[in-house]
């Protein structure tokens, strides 16, 4: 097993540049498509996300972003393309179940001001981030859960439905059918993180989630944690994880990229500095992913994972590219 350390921002493209340029007269002309997503550019609006169905979610959040709406609008518009989309299975519509065969809801979403919203174990209302943002603006608490938290996105207005599609439910039986240990340790994961930067330099990120397939019936991630599955400080920057929650919540991982940017770290560096904590807990080679984004209130972002596997979205300029992150054990 070989440590890795990252010593420059090697990326590896997987996505295609996306045609107009929007706001790319701020960052500067003579700059390549790549340098804009990923290079030294700094102050302008960006958007950034976990795993290839970021992409989709990055363009709707773009569409708000390009308009200088604001980014707390932008993550949440954004996240719910995900949760809307029974394609994605991990995440909100069409997610897969927990062990018993209900699906589960864990979100939340915090702005420029440090205010934050969670949902946790919601059941049958498939913007669970959505539901998170009205528990910050609406209420005086944080977090609701469960039957609670199921009420109070009736009472906000939201429509209820079934959130087991035919799909998922193949997938379930198929899973119950086969008594595949191997593939409950796989532990399923596919949370969509997002942290956006708006045209006035105000952050905001969110994070959404079915959880982990097959989770026990109750079980909670890291996903509406705050400081675990997402931290946002305006004065700093952002960051939000994916994986499996019990080990971001042990290091309180998205807390800690956010303290190791105060430090002065790069994105990429603080995001290093949480799967290595992460690292150091187990003796032997992990069988289990943990990855984290980050941005930064200057628009630098980086990422990094436990293992190799991890891929996340960024858009700026008009540009969305999906990107390989660096790992940690080779
Ligand atoms: N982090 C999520 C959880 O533990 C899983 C995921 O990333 O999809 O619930």
């Amino acid at each position: 097993m070989r440590m890795y350390y990252p010593r420059r921002s090697f990326i590896k493209q997987i996505g295609a540049a996306l045609g107009y340029l929007g706001l790319s007269q701020r960052i500067g002309f003579g700059q390549t498509n790549d340098e804009i997503v990923y290079s030294k550019v700094e102050n302008t609006p960006t958007v950034i996300s976990t795993w290839k169905h970021g992409l989709a979610a990055n363009e709707s959040a773009w569409k708000l972003l390009a308009k200088n709406a604001n980014a707390l609008d932008a993550v949440e518009k954004g996240v719910n393309v995900s949760e809307n989309d029974p394609k994605v299975m991990s995440v909100g519509y069409g997610g897969l179940p927990d062990e018993e065969g209900y699906v589960t809801l864990d979100a939340c979403i915090m702005d420029k001001n440090g205010n934050a919203g969670a949902v946790a174990f919601l059941q049958g209302y498939k913007n669970a981030v959505s539901v998170a943002r009205k528990v910050m603006e609406n209420t005086r608490h944080i977090m609701l859960v469960g039957e609670g938290a199921a009420a109070f996105a009736q009472k906000m207005g939201f429509p209820k439905q079934n959130l087991f599609t035919e799909k998922a439910k193949d997938k379930w039986l198929l899973w119950k059918e086969s008594q595949d240990t191997k593939s409950k340790q796989l532990q399923i994961h596919d949370t969509i993180g997002m942290l956006t930067l708006d045209s006035g330099g105000d952050l905001a990120g969110a994070c959404t989630t079915s959880g982990l397939a097959w989770k026990m019936h109750g079980r909670v991630g890291d996903s509406p944690i705050i400081g675990a599955g997402l931290y946002v400080d305006n004065s700093v920057g952002g960051a939000a994880s994916t994986g499996v929650g019990e080990e971001c919540i042990k290091v309180c991982g998205s807390f800690l990229v956010v303290e190791m940017m105060r430090r002065g770290a790069e994105p990429v560096e603080a995001c290093f500095e949480a799967v290595r904590r992460i690292y150091r807990r187990h003796k032997k080679i992990p069988d289990f992913q943990v990855a984290f984004i980050a941005l930064n209130r200057k628009g630098r972002v980086g990422a990094a994972s436990l293992i190799k596997g991890f891929s996340y979205a960024v858009m700026r300029a008009g540009i969305n590219r999906l990107i390989e992150a660096e790992y940690l054990v080779k």
